[in-house]
């Protein structure tokens, strides 16, 4: 499960390459900051699934590592 605090989402694209999407707390939102291309945005709401559309549209990341 995400931390309350701090956590991230990476997803791996069809090269292998890892991207990160960061998600910090930040008064009753969060805010998520990609690591590949300086995405950011605040997400009141699912926070780790507006990252993980991020990882989807913006760098076809679709590969859980975690999986
Ligand atoms: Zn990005």
């Amino acid at each position: 499960m995400p931390s309350t605090t701090t956590s991230k989402v990476s997803r791996w694209d069809q090269h292998g390459r890892e991207h990160v999407v960061h998600v910090q707390k930040s008064g009753i939102q969060r805010m998520l900051t990609c690591d590949t291309c300086g995405w950011r945005k605040g997400a009141q709401f699912l926070p780790w699934l507006k990252a993980e559309e991020h990882l989807v549209e913006a760098h076809q990341a679709t590969v859980d590592p975690g999986v």
